[in-house]
């Protein structure tokens, strides 16, 4: 079979391997789709430290090809969409239901192979049935999209709270949906290009704001009454977000962290937030729970993961498909690979 392979920062080849057969409780995919978001980015420019050669990938759709001894409820045919997520089951973590948190975890596409490649084995316990209505190409999706549900529970949005998303990429935009979905008023959208800001309309914003004309952050107030936001979600990552993000707040409000930087944040002003009584979470990939409700929110047609993706290439042109995420960043969602 063929697999990509990033033997270096920036230089991804195409290469032969040998297809893998499925082992007790496995399932043998075979992967039809993969959607490259930041971290893949992180990990292609060598931001992110992997072992090379390492096969990058870890948003993906497939069809299960075989089941291992011991597998039940699935059977070859059936469309999955994949936790990348592996955890080891047995830790404290893992058994108080945090395997998000596992300390013996392996993302895959980082710490162990990912999907940008015609076949691989999981354990049964990653692999979800996809909604029948949605392409390969949108149910790769549902990845980011449990990581958003994930960070939508711990924000624990009330209905009638006020919520400001910074930054309408492709989790942003799940943000801002999934806030309106919780019944919060207003939900802002805060974002730099015109088109998200169309598109976060699309997905349920109630007022838009530019961050290119004007300061965000009394935009913010103004729409929310003077106070700020009851919840703030940052979906940029970089420091200057960060710091928006935390004036936006209402005092007693609550920061989601949902944008990652290996940047380190300067300084942080302890004495203001004490002052505010400010909540920050961070919260960290996704449980077993959140993919499973994720994938039923998208087979409730609540939310549509079609306009997410922007563009899609063949296995075979995976080097030209990470040029373009990385050097058009602004005029990408999800670039998605398909074997
Ligand atoms: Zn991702
Ligand atoms: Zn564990």
């Amino acid at each position: 079979m063929k697999q990509v392979v990033l033997v270096a920062p920036r230089h991804l080849a195409l290469i032969e391997a040998s297809a893998p057969a499925p082992r007790f409780g496995e399932v043998l995919v075979e992967v039809k789709a993969t959607a490259i978001c930041g971290t893949d980015i992180h990990i292609y420019t060598g931001q992110t430290s992997v072992v090379y050669p390492r096969v990058p990938g870890h948003e993906f759709t497939g069809i299960v090809e075989q089941v291992g001894e011991g597998v039940t409820g699935f059977s070859p045919g059936d469309a999955v969409a994949l936790n990348p997520n592996l955890s080891c089951n047995n830790c404290e973590l893992c058994i108080l239901g945090k395997e998000n948190l596992c300390p013996n975890g392996l993302f895959m596409g980082r710490e162990t192979d990912g999907s940008l490649r015609e076949h691989l084995t999981v354990p049964q316990s990653l692999v979800f049935k996809m909604p029948s209505h949605v392409s390969f190409a949108e149910g790769a999706l549902i990845q980011p999209l449990s990581t958003v549900v994930h960070g939508q529970r711990r924000a624990d949005i009330k209905s009638g709270e006020s919520v400001a998303v910074i930054g309408q990429g492709a989790t942003g935009l799940m943000h801002t949906r999934l806030s309106k979905l919780a019944g919060a008023y207003p939900v802002i959208a805060v974002g730099r290009s015109q088109w998200k800001l169309d598109l976060a309309l699309q997905m349920g914003a109630d007022f838009v704001v530019s961050a290119s004309q004007g300061d965000p952050v009394a935009q913010v107030a103004r729409l929310t009454g003077s106070l700020g936001a009851d919840v703030v979600i940052e979906a940029v990552g970089n420091p200057d977000t960060v710091r928006q993000a935390l004036d936006m707040l209402k005092p007693g409000g609550r920061m989601l962290g949902h944008g990652i930087s290996p940047q380190p944040l300067p300084s942080l002003d302890l004495y203001r937030m004490y002052r505010k009584e400010t909540t920050l979470m961070f919260p960290r990939a996704l449980t077993r729970a959140d993919f499973y409700m994720a994938t039923s929110l998208v087979a409730s047609k609540r939310l549509d993961l079609k306009p997410l993706i922007t563009r899609e290439y063949a296995l075979e042109e995976a080097s030209a498909a990470f040029r373009f995420a990385e050097e058009e960043r602004l005029q990408v969602l999800r670039v998605v690979i398909k074997p």
